[in-house]
């Protein structure tokens, strides 16, 4: 126990080793500068960066690094050691507040989409003191923000410190309707739970599709799946159990509050929940997280696969991001609470959201869109591509009720005098779940269900803070002008639980009427990320984030085509990976074992015995390697009809209307073929071999 307590943070140069290494003054300086959101003095940023040095120092530090989050998804760093030259050729261990506050990457070949040409090199990297420091072999890593010379964002951290900011302006507005004055701040509140696979290493080694796409791009299913569930909560085998254990203590020492961890459906597949903390920090949090993960599980001689979809017909992998709002005097915006005045704030809030899921399902539909989630959004285990929001059966019946009450009057004198009597507390684990929703509310909180399992959850929760914050405005632009503010806030929620109730649905989003259904209500369904992505500029996305002050016009266009760009891209090294893999290692290996067993058939035949089997057999090869050949010549012409240099939306469009299709026509026959080819020649580990290959 006491040890836990001990490393917790160990590696993080947080509030209270600050407050122990800085000068009282420059250490409230520091403080006043984060809270506030100000600029930092520069006399304090000298003293922070020296005593961020020895503290480092003192913990094994050798390098630095401004640690960003550049559009690839993942982080970025660029080592530099704390030397300088002392002049009597021993050296001095430096680190000035310059360098602190300001990096300078060579950033020429990080996705810019169009807003920086290469040879306009220059990108700067900017210290976020609301993150921590941390150390990271043996690395000072600075949380930082990136842009171009010009000032344009080419990160996700920038955006989403500008939400957080939207978010907390507009939800103040509407709070001091309520009378909480001293309310200065509203900050999202995001714990991302973590689903991912562990395998034996060995089984990547052998796998040239997951070590170059991470997912496997063949293979028949197997005997033996996810049907028992007894995977799902079951006990954790040794080798896993161990991996757990180092990881947490990985992630602790971070800071990183690690919590939860269990086995998911899917043999093989586990999750870790962390505590939630502020959405900047999560953010960080999980980046981190999943590349501890990588790391650890390599240690233990095991790769950890966050692809969304590993494994074809297998369960795949999700990160449900927990989203909710609190005031800076500690209050959770969509807590239902116990008091009726507390409720209606509350059903403020819940129906802002309400709003805002249902005119903004594009934005929520395409901060998921990507070339591996696709594959899983619309199967039988994850979220549809259909936005819809689950409320639960309590909160569901009271917006029923608040809707159909014709007599204003008598709703506002039961809620107001009486207490709220149709207004049940909600107990913070309702029993009562919906595992299909994209969109639900958990008691206090709402669980966006469609982030997929490699995803920076940056995106999502840039985009719930933007629409949050633009519900948020309208209301607050509504209620400030009433002449009576009880009479119109119970007006504006029954208007706004009519006019989106369309948005709200119990039942079981995986089913095919529902698809049916929505689409009578008129929800937006789009089915790829190619179908997606081009929304993102639709006027009224530009000029919702014009507004809010999170993206430029530019801004959006640039994140549009790195979207569309990178599902090109993945989709043309699969169907590249794929067409290695057939031609090099499958059909010789079907082709080695049809002669085989031709040989057989000769021998057989020479002593006068019945070959019927092994020539049945060769027939069945024999096709299957003739289609196998076709569908890759297939493929192969569907890769190369790929417009390059022309508009990126082009190029997503004829890999979801050729070439994925093309790749799913040539799996399916290599699939069939692996089944009937003894498993000595096939070149790969089969799907049983993978998913139980942990012991
Ligand atoms: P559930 O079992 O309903 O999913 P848990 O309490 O296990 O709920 O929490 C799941 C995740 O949600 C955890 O990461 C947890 O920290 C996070 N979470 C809990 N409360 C909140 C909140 N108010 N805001 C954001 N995330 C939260
Ligand atoms: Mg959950």
């Amino acid at each position: 126990m006491e040890r836990i307590s001990e490393i917790f943070g160990s590696m993080v140069f947080n509030d209270s080793v600050m407050m122990k290494r800085m000068p009282r003054e420059a250490y409230e300086a520091l403080k006043e500068t984060i809270r506030e959101g100000r600029t930092l003095d520069r006399s304090v940023a000298e003293i922070t960066a020296n005593a961020m040095r020895q503290w480092a120092l003192e913990n094994g530090a050798t390098h630095f690094t401004h640690w960003f989050q550049p559009m690839t998804g993942i982080t970025a760093e660029k080592h530099e050691a704390f030397i300088a030259p002392a002049g009597n050729g021993k050296i001095l261990l430096e680190f000035s507040g310059k360098e602190l506050i300001k990096g300078e990457p060579d950033a020429s070949s990080f996705p810019s989409g169009g807003l920086r040409a290469t040879f306009e090199a220059r990108g700067y990297t900017a210290w976020d003191p609301t993150s921590y420091a941390f150390i990271k072999d043996n690395t000072l890593c600075i949380p930082s923000v990136f842009c171009s010379y010009t000032g344009q964002v080419l990160d996700k951290k920038t955006p989403l410190l500008r939400s957080m900011e939207a978010v907390s302006a507009q939800a103040v507005r509407l709070l001091r309707l309520f009378g909480m004055k001293d309310v200065n701040r509203v900050e999202a509140s995001v714990g991302a739970e973590q689903e991912y696979f562990l395998i034996d290493q060995d089984m990547l080694r052998r796998r040239p599709d997951l070590k170059l796409t991470g997912r496997t791009l063949f293979g028949a299913r197997p005997a033996k799946g996810q049907e028992l569930a007894d995977q799902y909560f079951g006990a954790l085998k040794t080798r896993v159990s161990a991996f757990m254990r180092d990881l947490d203590e990985e992630l602790w020492k971070l800071g990183i509050l690690a919590r939860t961890e269990h086995n998911e459906a899917a043999p093989g597949q586990h999750e870790l929940a962390p505590i939630y903390t502020n959405v900047n920090i999560a953010t960080d949090n999980n980046q981190l997280t999943m590349e501890m993960m990588k790391k650890v599980a390599a240690r233990h001689g095991m790769v950890c696969l966050l692809h969304e979809k590993p494994f074809d017909g297998v369960n795949g992998s999700g990160k449900h991001n927990n989203w909710s709002l609190s005031t800076d005097t500690g209050i959770n915006l969509l807590d239902p609470g116990k008091k009726p005045a507390e409720n209606l704030r509350f059903l403020m809030f819940l129906a802002a959201v309400v709003k805002a899921v249902d005119e903004h399902q594009d934005l929520l539909r395409i901060c998921v869109a990507t070339a591996g989630n696709d594959h899983r959004l619309g199967g039988d285990e994850a979220p549809p591509a259909i936005m819809s929001m689950y409320l639960g059966e309590e909160i569901t019946r009271l917006i029923d009720t608040i809707c159909r009450n014709e007599n204003y009057e008598q709703i506002r004198r039961d809620n107001m005098e009486t207490g709220i009597s149709h207004i049940p507390v909600f107990r913070r684990d309702t029993a009562d779940r919906n595992r299909t929703s994209p969109f639900a509310f958990t008691g206090n909180k709402f669980e966006f269900r469609s982030v997929g399992s490699s995803m920076s959850i940056a995106e999502p929760n840039i985009m719930l803070n933007t629409i949050a914050a633009e519900a948020f405005r309208g209301f607050a632009d509504e209620l400030e002008g009433a002449e009576d503010f009880e009479t119109a806030a119970w007006d504006l929620l029954r208007r706004t639980f009519r006019e989106h109730g369309r948005i709200l649905f119990g039942g079981n989003s995986y089913s095919v009427q529902w698809r049916e259904e929505a689409q009578r209500r008129g929800l937006l369904n789009f089915r790829t990320a190619a179908d997606a992505i081009p929304h993102l500029t639709d006027e009224k996305n530009i000029s919702l984030f014009e507004f809010h002050g999170i993206f430029t016009r530019e801004e959006v266009a640039s994140r549009r085509d790195i979207l569309l760009d990178n599902y090109a891209k993945v989709t043309h090294i699969e169907a590249m990976t794929m067409l290695d893999m057939v031609r090099r290692d499958i059909l010789p290996a079907i082709l080695r074992y049809s002669g085989e067993l031709a040989a057989a058939s000769v021998s057989k035949q020479a002593i006068g015995l019945p070959f019927e089997c092994e020539r049945a057999i060769i027939e069945e090869l024999a096709s299957h390697a003739d289609s196998i050949r076709e569908l890759a010549e297939d493929l192969d012409e569907a890769v190369s009809d790929i417009p390059s240099g022309s508009e990126v939306s082009t190029a997503a469009f004829r890999c979801r209307d050729s070439v994925l299709p093309a790749m799913r026509a040539l799996r399916d026959e290599v699939d069939a073929a692996e089944l009937i080819t003894d498993a000595r020649e096939w070149p790969y580990p089969s799907y049983s071999e993978m998913l139980f290959s942990v012991e």
